[in-house]
């Protein structure tokens, strides 16, 4: 019995993912995977339709290098993704995390960078993204190297869910409601 998304002191979130070999890609396992996070992202949304954008497979206890985004209502499914930043701009990105999701903190980012990555049909890809989509990859390709967005803030800078939301009980209900999906077994 393991969460359905891994919380922060599972020791799997500070590990290393490895690369997927090309030939791995079009396998029952890979696929699989992709599936199952995609899935946990639909059920995430089925609670809050503004959440449920991106995951990375270390989150679902699986240490390869694998991250699904979704853009525009579509999923991306990005393997062995690696970037390279623009320009050296930075931007302010309020960040929150599906494995420590009652944490609130804003982490500097750069603002535009070139992604690279294979598709789920082995295909090469590349994108170049800015603001919160360039963000949010930034945040889970550091999943796949062990770093939660916290290592990224001063200890004085983070706040709790709580806190956050003091003002909005109906918000806060709906992100408890969230905590809940995320940590559930199964
Ligand atoms: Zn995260």
């Amino acid at each position: 019995m393991t969460a359905r998304v891994r919380q922060i002191g599972d020791p799997i979130l500070r590990d290393v993912s490895v690369l997927i070999d090309v030939s791995e890609i079009p396998s029952k396992k890979i696929q699989a995977l992709i599936e199952r996070m995609q899935s946990i992202l639909d059920g995430i949304q089925a609670i809050s339709n503004q959440n449920g954008n991106a995951l990375s497979a270390p989150q679902v206890g699986c240490l390869v290098r694998l991250i699904v985004l979704r853009i525009d209502g579509v999923f991306y499914p990005m393997i062995n993704p690696t970037f390279e930043p623009v320009s050296d701009k930075k931007f302010d990105f309020e960040e929150e995390c599906f494995s420590l999701y009652d944490q609130r903190a804003t982490v500097s980012r750069y603002h535009e960078i070139d992604l690279t990555y294979l598709d789920e049909n082995t295909v090469t890809k590349r994108m170049r993204l800015q603001g919160e989509e360039s963000g949010l990859v930034q945040h889970e390709i550091d999943h796949l190297d062990g770093v939660l967005f916290i290592d990224h803030v001063q200890r004085d800078k983070l706040q709790t869910i709580d806190l956050v939301l003091g003002d909005n009980p109906v918000r806060l209900a709906q992100v408890k409601t969230m905590m809940a999906y995320m940590a559930e077994d199964i």
